[in-house]
């Protein structure tokens, strides 16, 4: 199964794909890991992303592409994946349709996990990751709402879109994660 989940940084995102990737037996890619990898490895995306990283900016949508497709086309990506932060544009997601098209493997479901701006800066402000910083949590906030946010538009025209509520405990969310994929199998 094709699944991705799309929400603000803080809502739960990375916890609940890690799970839901267990549950399903699928890898769970993070395009955040995969470049916070690629900026310690000081590979050539590595090098290009990290300025816009570092300021909390989205990093442009062809060094994420490059490095998400290519992990895409891997064996153990076949099956599925859950996607954890990608697509966080409409150009990516515009592009990763191309791709899926291309390669014949439907898009099973998007999950938006909602959760309240005052509950999310609450959560971002005890994480302590690098970028996590209030300066900086609040720009990664106005990029979303600013470049991510049209995304559930985007989705929601076509009725791929599942809104979960992202408030409750990490088991409560799950479990409403669980009944929505367990539907579509
Ligand atoms: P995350 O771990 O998902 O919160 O991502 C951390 C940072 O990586 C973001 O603030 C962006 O700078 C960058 N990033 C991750 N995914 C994407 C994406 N799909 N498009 C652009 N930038 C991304």
């Amino acid at each position: 199964m094709q699944i991705v989940l799309i929400g603000p940084p803080g809502a739960g995102k990375g916890t609940q794909s890690v799970r839901l990737a267990e549950y399903l037996q699928v890898p769970h890619l993070s395009t955040g890991e995969m470049l916070r990898d690629a900026c310690l490895r000081k590979t050539d995306v590595g090098l290009r992303a990290n300025e816009a990283m570092q300021r909390g900016q989205l990093v442009p949508d062809e060094l994420v592409e490059e490095i998400l497709f290519e992990r895409l086309e891997e064996k153990d990506c076949q099956g599925g994946s859950i996607l954890d932060g990608f697509p966080r544009t409409v150009p990516q997601a515009v592009a990763f349709d191309a791709w899926l098209g291309k390669h014949q493997r439907p898009l099973s479901t998007v999950l938006e996990l909602r959760v309240n701006k005052e509950e999310l800066l609450e959560r971002l402000s005890s994480r302590g990751r690098e970028d996590d910083n209030r300066e900086i949590v609040l720009a990664r906030l106005d990029q979303y709402d600013e470049l991510t946010h049209p995304l559930l538009d985007y989705y929601g025209k076509r009725s791929a879109l599942h809104v979960i509520d992202g408030q409750g405990s990490a088991e409560e969310v799950f479990a409403q994660i669980c009944s929505i994929v367990d539907a579509r199998k």
